[in-house]
């Protein structure tokens, strides 16, 4: 059934569709077949022998009680010679009528000569009656009639008749068989086909389901890849590659956010921006490749200074770093510009270029304020950029921080080393 998985969802459905249809079809069709069977046996039970024997007792009881009663009767004058001549002819014609009526049935091989000769017995029965019809219409009385001759001649016809009666109830009763074993058949094979379709049916429908499971699952697990790659794409997009921290792309869209919240909260925002000291002349004296390994380094001790879920660390191009930081004042801000750039210092990375220490150190340019509606987001950017210059021109490896942020506020610096 490994082709019902390789199936698409359209195919696996029109598959169970088909299947169900073909076997109503079947079933249809074996159901018309079979009961036109049962109708064709009905009919041969019906006209084949119960309707034939009726008419054949409905000839014996008018034998009986309408010809050989109405002799009686006439015999001992309890009717009139009129009323016997009516009720004579009437039980003839309904003896011929009876009669024929049983001859237009379907009969077999066998039947025809027996039939044959009831007819003629019939006839020769139904002449002596209306011979006694024609005498009684002629005025003669019935009292010399003999009624052991007539009961004779009754009785015969009524055994030969009787016969026939016997071999139709026989036929009847062979014919009811026939009806029963077909109808037996019938609802075996009809019950067998059911088995067998809704056993088909529930047979494809698991492997289809199972299919259609599967390739939801597939979905399930190709959408989760996706979205795991599209995470992946989205924080590539975020990230520096070569110190993993978070690039100028992001930067962007962080610090616009990160400003309108503290406008809003009217708490603390801080933006640092960070340059190594003499880097051109280190790049000169070691080499590109070292220049990296020392921006690496410096991008590692930012990161473990700057633990909390709200410091953000940015590579803004180079060897220049910016830092954001929310909820903190400008002391706590200045306590991290003095650990970072301690733990530069610290790191001990040698840099015989430096004309202010023998080791790589960093300068930090500090601005921090509380945001109110008319911080301006640029001029931040702008004082920490001063105080970027200030801290350089002040002898490096140190920190310059302002909390004057305000356009109208004048350029008047707090310095602290
Ligand atoms: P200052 O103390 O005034 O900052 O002096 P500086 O030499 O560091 O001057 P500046 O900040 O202008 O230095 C920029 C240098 O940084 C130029 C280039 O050699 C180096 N640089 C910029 N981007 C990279 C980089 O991706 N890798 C390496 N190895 N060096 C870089
Ligand atoms: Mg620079
Ligand atoms: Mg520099």
């Amino acid at each position: 059934m490994n082709f019902i998985e390789t199936l698409k969802l359209k195919n696996k459905l029109f598959s169970i569709f088909f299947i169900l249809v073909a076997a109503l079809l079947l079933i249809g069709m074996m159901g018309t077949v079979n009961i036109n069977a049962m109708k064709k046996n009905l009919d041969s039970l019906y006209f084949g022998s119960f309707v034939p024997v009726i008419e054949l007792n409905t000839i014996l009881q008018t034998y009986h009680d309408s010809l050989v009663s109405t002799l009686y009767k006439a015999k001992e004058e309890q009717i009139s010679p009129d009323e016997a001549i009516s009720e004579i002819r009437r039980a003839v014609a309904i003896i011929d009528k009876e009669w024929k009526s049983y001859e237009s049935h379907f009969k077999r091989d066998e039947e025809f000569a027996y039939v044959a000769y009831v007819t003629t017995e019939i006839k020769e029965i139904n002449k002596f009656f209306l011979t006694i019809l024609e005498a009684l219409e002629n005025g003669h009385d019935v009292k010399s009639l003999s009624m052991v001759q007539l009961e004779k001649r009754v009785t015969h016809v009524h055994q030969v008749i009787k016969k026939l009666i016997n071999y139709e109830i026989d036929v009847a009763k062979y014919e009811r068989k026939n009806f029963l074993s077909v109808y037996d058949s019938v609802l075996l094979k009809l019950g067998l086909l059911l088995v067998f379709v809704i056993l088909g049916v529930t047979i494809v429908s698991y492997h289809v389901l199972r299919g259609i499971q599967q390739d939801h699952n597939a979905l399930e697990m190709s959408a989760k890849k996706l979205k795991i790659a599209n995470k992946k794409l989205e924080n590539a997009s975020y990230t520096d590659s070569l110190t993993s921290l978070y690039n100028r792309r992001y930067f962007n869209l962080v610090y616009e956010r990160e400003i309108k919240r503290a406008k809003r909260n009217h708490t603390y925002i801080t933006f640092m921006m960070l340059d190594i000291d003499y880097f051109k002349q280190y790049n000169d004296m070691y080499g590109h490749i070292k220049g990296d390994a020392v921006l690496k380094k410096v991008a590692s001790v930012f990161q473990d200074i700057l633990k909390r879920p709200s410091d953000y660390v940015f590579r803004l191009g180079g060897e220049e770093f910016g830092v954001l930081l929310t909820d903190t004042s400008e002391i706590s801000s200045a306590s991290v510009a003095e650990a970072i750039c301690s733990a530069v210092r610290a790191c001990e990375i040698m840099h015989n270029g430096s004309k202010i220490d023998k080791y790589v150190t960093i300068s930090i340019g500090v601005a921090s304020c509380i945001a109110d509606g008319a911080l301006d987001e640029e001029l931040l950017i702008t004082r920490a950029d001063e105080m970027l210059y200030h801290a350089k021109e002040n002898g490096r490896n140190r920190y310059s921080i302002t909390t004057h942020i305000s356009a109208a506020t004048s350029h008047k610096v707090e310095e602290s080393a």
